[in-house]
């Protein structure tokens, strides 16, 4: 799902790792590729001008933030724009105050319709509602049988012209060939065999045409639904776009549902109908079995394509776990070329206690499955130990650890309920840690978060 676009932004954005600070240049050139990567994904021309704009507005803008460096910040901002285009917040289904509610689903013949009905069904019922489906297609000859089949295997009854919802249940069969007379019937149906929900099934052509729009147009005005649902097959490319617009304009909907969103390498056009039609996404299918279905959360969704693990959540504590005031030191310290010490370590280790548990947020790092079972042998008590070896240490003992002589470490061993190796361990891997910290001033990383992604 969205493996392309994921692919490229994820590549834009390791180019820009490793820069202290972004060039006007820098900006230039990100924002063309995160334009040729949207544009290569079928996003629409318009959508990818609002949102590439939007991006560079913010990034121009970007303020020194002492916990992000600016490549994590892009990637903060794009992460934000994603969400704003995919819908923003997560929008869940209006249900009527007075039952039964009535869902209505649009789009083009082959989009998916039906499946979704029995989706829908089978998610509603779950939930403890008591949906019912309605076959309004009769345009298709199979579409009523497909629609029954599609129900018992949900579990969900149908109610269907000639046949009524099942032999003898009482529906004046009035509505044969009308597919108005049957969404008007079916919903007073479950408005007396309270059923709490109606799902109305529509016909569908393989293009749009005026017949078919005035078609669905009649069946929202008989029906007054609460949702209308626009479903849309996601590999349809562009054509995505002017089909929700012909939608929009000759129908009208609430919401949109992303269909085949499982075979789709590219899905910008799914992108683009939210940004041209203004409608969320509500739902997303995923294959042709009844539990290939989920609700859609933008802000999940945008992780997903950027690929970024639960890395923004990381960001996030990072930034409140960031101790401002040390981080200052930190640069000062830095700036006029002191060495890193292992108060610094200590207050460092602090910092990165506060950001919970360590072991939780390397599991939100991508790329971590590899890592899983080193992660699971990890022991934070350690870390414990560490501190309780720099804090029997003198202060001297802290800023120069080369004083450290056997007596010394033995002394800070024994303070620390430690064993000497233990010492010698944490000595020599602070040297590395030193290293590091002297060669990121050099590169110009990110000061006073050793070991985060940068
Ligand atoms: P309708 O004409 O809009 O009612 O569309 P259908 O529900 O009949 O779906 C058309 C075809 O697409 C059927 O073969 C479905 O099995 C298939 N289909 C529907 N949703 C999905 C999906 O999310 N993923 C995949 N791979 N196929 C789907």
């Amino acid at each position: 799902m969205f493996a392309t676009l994921s692919d490229r932004l994820t590549a834009t954005f390791k180019s820009l790792r490793g820069k202290g600070r972004l060039s006007e240049a820098d900006v230039d050139a990100t924002i063309r590729e995160i334009r040729r990567a949207l544009l290569d994904a079928d996003v629409a021309l318009p959508v990818v001008r609002q949102f590439t704009s939007r991006i560079r507005e913010r990034a121009v803008g970007i303020e020194v933030s002492q916990a992000l460096n600016p490549a994590q910040q892009v990637v903060k901002i794009v992460n934000e724009e994603l969400v704003g285009i995919l819908g923003g917040e997560t929008r869940r289904l209006r249900f009527a105050k007075n039952p039964p509610t009535v869902i209505m689903l649009a789009g083009l013949q082959g989009a998916g319709k039906t499946t979704l009905a029995g989706k829908l069904g089978r998610w509603l019922r779950e939930q403890g509602h008591t949906p019912l489906l309605v076959a309004s297609d009769l345009q298709r000859p199979n579409a009523v049988t497909q629609l029954e089949v599609v129900g018992q295997r949900a579990g969900v009854p149908v109610f269907a012209p000639e046949r009524g919802v099942s032999e003898g249940q009482g529906v004046s069969g009035t509505s044969q060939g009308d597919p108005v007379q049957v969404a008007r019937d079916g919903v007073a149906f479950a408005r007396d065999k309270h059923h709490d929900v109606v799902i109305i099934d529509t016909a569908g052509r393989l293009g749009v045409d005026g017949e078919l729009m005035q078609q669905a147009a009649d069946i929202k005005a008989a029906t007054s639904p609460d949702e209308v649902l626009f479903v849309v097959d996601a590999m349809i490319g562009q054509d995505a776009v002017t089909t929700a617009m012909a939608f929009m304009e000759g129908v009208g909907f609430t919401g949109v549902v992303l269909s085949k969103l499982d075979g789709d390498a590219r899905g910008g056009a799914a992108l683009s109908v939210v940004g041209v039609t203004g409608q969320p996404v509500m739902f997303a299918s995923t294959g042709e079995k009844l539990e290939e279905f989920e609700l859609f959360h933008p802000d999940r969704m945008a992780s997903r394509i950027l690929d970024m693990g639960d890395i923004l959540t990381l960001i996030e504590q990072a930034e409140k776990a960031f101790d401002a005031e040390q981080a200052e030191k930190m640069a000062a310290k830095l700036a006029a070329d002191e060495d890193f010490t292992l108060e610094d370590f200590l207050a460092q280790m602090a910092a990165l206690k506060n950001m919970g548990s360590l072991k939780k947020m390397l599991g939100m790092l991508p790329g971590m499955g590899e890592l899983r079972e080193q992660l699971d042998n990890f022991d934070e008590r350690e870390m414990d130990r560490v501190e309780a070896i720099i804090k029997s240490m003198t202060p001297l003992e802290r800023r120069q650890p080369r004083v450290l002589n056997g007596s010394r470490r033995l002394r800070v061993a024994k303070g620390s309920g430690t064993q000497v190796s233990e010492v010698n361990t944490l000595i020599e891997r602070f040297g590395e840690a030193q290293k590091m910290m002297r060669a990121m001033r050099r590169g110009g990383g990110m000061p006073g978060m050793p070991g985060m992604p940068g």
